[in-house]
């Protein structure tokens, strides 16, 4: 197979802590030219596979860092017959966990912009950190391609106050930027903007409760395309019961646990981001292993997939008289996406509210947007697959064609 012809396309990149996740796409027609993933980075059995058309590429071995990381998938591009440094890549897109007070926009990297992004990069100390190493290794190793940030609070920047504002010292958040920024936020837009295309009706006019359920977890409620409320704050740990996250917590665990149990912040992290959520309570986070876990009687995964569903159905509940009126409730991410007992028992006997899932409709699998509600029910239950490559590869573009 030839080259694909990458003019006007976007290199998608995704650095988190560990890895690197990359597509290579065409904004316009959404054509994934090529993927990729880089693992275990910073170890000396990294590796990364790499996917273009018919052709891969692996590599194994030691990556330092993210710059190692991105050279290394920038050869296996060149292996499977793709130069990225050649002309007519139109941008670099990179997902940006926290966008502060500030970035509320797809923004066109500078150095200005790459010193704004280290400034606030304690509000996400796991993730923005890795996310600008990423930037500044591909403004080295491309230089003539632009980087644009993508923020993940971008979305809900112009949440109403009253969604946004936390009941503390008015004086202490300012000091310390704190308040609800939400999170997930490429993800919501782009399905909820899918929700009103697939429904055929004007943004302007539909109410509808987001629920990305994947591995991070969060729900938002959007009122004529501008959301009202999200279950995410301050940090990617407030809301729903995530995989390895707590969400919601009483604040005064915290403090017991540091002054109890001697606890540092640094273990209050840990324990809240890393052992929490469906680890904490079942020792997996994986729903598939879960449901095996149940079918084979074990309480403690029961437990846990009885707190995620409690947890789930009362911000459904709470979204639902944040809204008052619902035209859509929309599932997505990968447990959103994949588990049809989650999505069953997320809005079972809910007929009173106008919702009746079809049973069969929802046992169905496809990798298309479905509805999964009844003809009658008054709200239409859907499942949309999120793409937020897709999305920042979108935004990236009508960035770099805006110059
Ligand atoms: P994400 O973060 O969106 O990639 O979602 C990852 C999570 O989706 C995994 O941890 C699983 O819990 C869940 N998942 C993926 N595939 C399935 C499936 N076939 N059935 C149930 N859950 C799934």
């Amino acid at each position: 197979m030839s080259a694909p012809d990458v003019r006007g396309a976007v290199l998608v990149l995704n650095a988190g802590s560990s890895s690197l996740k990359y597509q290579l796409l065409e904004p316009h027609s959404a054509a994934v030219l090529a993927s990729g993933i880089v693992e275990r980075i910073g170890d000396d059995d990294a590796g990364a596979t790499h996917t273009a058309g018919d052709e891969t590429a692996e590599f194994h071995g030691a990556l330092a860092d993210q710059h190692a990381a991105l050279e290394t998938a920038l050869s296996l591009f060149r292996e499977t017959g793709i130069d990225l440094g050649g002309a007519g890549l139109a941008a670099v897109g990179h997902r940006l966990v926290h966008g502060g007070k500030d970035f509320y926009r797809p923004t066109l990297v500078d150095d200005g912009v790459v010193d704004e992004i280290e400034r606030i990069s304690d509000l996400a100390p796991l993730h923005n950190p890795v996310n600008l190493a990423g930037i500044v290794a591909m403004r080295k190793l491309l230089p003539d391609v632009p980087s644009v940030a993508v923020f993940d609070t971008a979305f809900f920047h112009d949440l109403p106050a009253a969604a946004s504002t936390y009941a503390i010292d008015r004086e202490v958040a300012q000091q310390y930027s704190i308040r609800r920024y939400g999170f997930h936020g490429t993800s919501h837009q782009y399905v909820s903007e899918r929700v009103t295309e697939y429904l055929g009706r004007d943004a302007t006019s539909v109410n509808q409760i987001v629920l990305h359920l994947g591995n991070g977890a969060s729900a938002s409620a959007i009122r004529g395309g501008k959301p009202i409320d999200t279950s995410m704050g301050m940090t990617p740990m407030e809301g729903l019961v995530m995989g390895t996250r707590s969400g919601d917590i009483d604040p005064g665990v915290l403090t017991y646990l540091q002054r109890v149990g001697g606890f540092d912040a640094a273990e209050v992290d840990t324990l809240l981001n890393r052992n929490s959520g469906l680890r904490g309570l079942c020792g997996e986070n994986d729903f598939r292993t879960i449901d095996r876990l149940i079918s084979d009687g074990d309480d403690n995964a029961r437990l846990a997939y009885d707190v995620y569903i409690h947890r789930l159905r009362s911000y459904i509940g709470a979204y639902l008289i944040g809204l008052g009126e619902v035209d859509a409730i929309t599932f997505t991410a990968g447990v959103g996406e994949n588990s049809p007992t989650v999505r069953a028992d997320a809005l079972d006997g809910l007929s009173r509210f106008g919702i009746h899932i079809d049973a069969e409709r929802n046992t169905l699998r496809s990798k298309e947007a479905r509805t999964i509600s009844t003809d009658d029910s008054q709200v239409t239950v859907l499942v949309v697959p999120t793409n937020e490559e897709l999305a920042i590869a979108r935004q990236a573009f009508e960035v770099v064609e805006g110059q």
